[in-house]
């Protein structure tokens, strides 16, 4: 028996084609195939092409190699910087190993040459494309999530550290960083078990990827660490959301399993450092650091806290004490 395709019904295709005799060809190429139907869209332009591709996510891109005195190779680089995994296959007019190698190095998925397309060789090279693009991307979320958590993880998070601090320097856009820790959560771990604390951790982060902007990056930093990103924002700006994600933590028990004997439910707490750029450095690394000082001395209050680098939290009007003070943390 032969096994099935894969269901690709209907394909959206951009086709870019500076010539029209060779985009009556190509789409009538594509009509000839049977089973699959492609919504073609088609742009003569460079620049439209790249406007288009950054609009709207195409299954898969066409590209004609000969494009004035720009290329599809140039024009492949471009789609790719907008959409990294996107599947790119390039046609020309004549066989040309140079631009054979050069289009694969550059990202292409496949590289056709135009008078030997048939509707089945098209329609396979299409079908193929979109298959690996789709488990390049795959893989590729794959490397930047943490599998416990589904944040980012470690890596991505510098990735997104690297590109504000670009931003800064190009723009003088500021940024937050807030380092969050769990507060005594080895005693979950040794009174609950491993099981448990990642039981936890996952709690943890859901809320803290429910309670953040969309734009803010979520990440696990560390083991029972994690960090957010806050692009164009300062610290300050950032310390009511630090603390209502502190308050959502602490404010409500997390319930055991009912296999569980003794408590029924533990209480978390986590300790907040913020800092920011400019006002506490200039790289990220400076910022990490000043941020890390005040989860430090988040910690050092007694847990349970928000700190801004070099401003402590100010006290609750209604004691007067920081909040350090608090004890809803801990165990139960
Ligand atoms: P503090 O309030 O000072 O942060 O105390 P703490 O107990 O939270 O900090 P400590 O650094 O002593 O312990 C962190 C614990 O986190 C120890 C480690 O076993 C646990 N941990 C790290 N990664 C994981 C994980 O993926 N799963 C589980 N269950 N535990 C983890
Ligand atoms: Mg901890
Ligand atoms: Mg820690």
């Amino acid at each position: 028996m032969k096994p099935d395709k894969p269901a690709l019904n209907r394909i959206s295709v951009l086709l870019v084609d500076d010539d029209e005799d060779d985009y009556v060809i190509t789409r009538d190429i594509l009509k000839d195939v049977r089973g699959t139907e492609y919504a073609l869209e088609r742009t003569s332009s460079f620049d439209t092409a790249l406007a288009m591709a950054a609009a709207q996510d195409f299954d898969v891109y066409l590209l004609d190699y000969r494009l004035g005195i720009r290329t599809g190779v140039d024009l492949l680089k471009g789609i790719l910087l907008e959409r990294p995994h996107a599947p790119v296959i390039l046609l020309t007019g004549q066989n040309d190993d140079t631009v054979d190698v050069l289009a694969m190095n550059e990202g292409a998925s496949d590289f056709l040459v135009k008078g030997e397309i048939t509707p089945p060789l098209l329609e396979r090279s299409i079908r193929y494309a979109i298959k690996h693009a789709s488990m390049a991307k795959a893989l590729h979320e794959q490397a930047i999530h943490d599998g416990l958590t589904q944040l980012y993880n470690r890596r991505a998070m510098e990735r997104f550290l690297d590109e504000e601090e670009n931003r800064f320097r190009r723009h003088g856009t500021p940024y937050a960083v807030l380092l969050i820790d769990l507060d005594n959560f080895k005693a979950v771990n040794d009174t609950h078990g491993h099981q448990t604390g990642d039981d936890v951790l996952r709690h943890v982060a859901r809320l803290l990827k429910e309670m953040a902007r969309e734009s803010d990056r979520a990440a696990r930093y560390g083991g029972e660490e994690f960090a957010v990103i806050a692009p164009q924002s300062t610290a300050k700006e950032v310390f009511a959301f630090a603390e209502r994600y502190r308050q959502a933590v602490c404010g409500e028990a997390f319930p055991l399993s009912s296999g569980e004997s003794g408590a029924a439910s533990i209480r978390l707490s986590v300790s907040i450092g913020i800092a920011d750029c400019p006002g506490n450095g200039h790289t990220w690394p400076e910022v990490v650091h000043a941020a890390d000082q005040a989860l430090y001395e988040a910690k050092d209050r007694g847990r349970n806290q928000t700190i801004l680098s070099e401003i402590p939290f100010a006290a609750p009007a209604s004691t007067g004490e920081p909040l350090a003070s608090q004890t809803d943390g801990g165990m139960q």
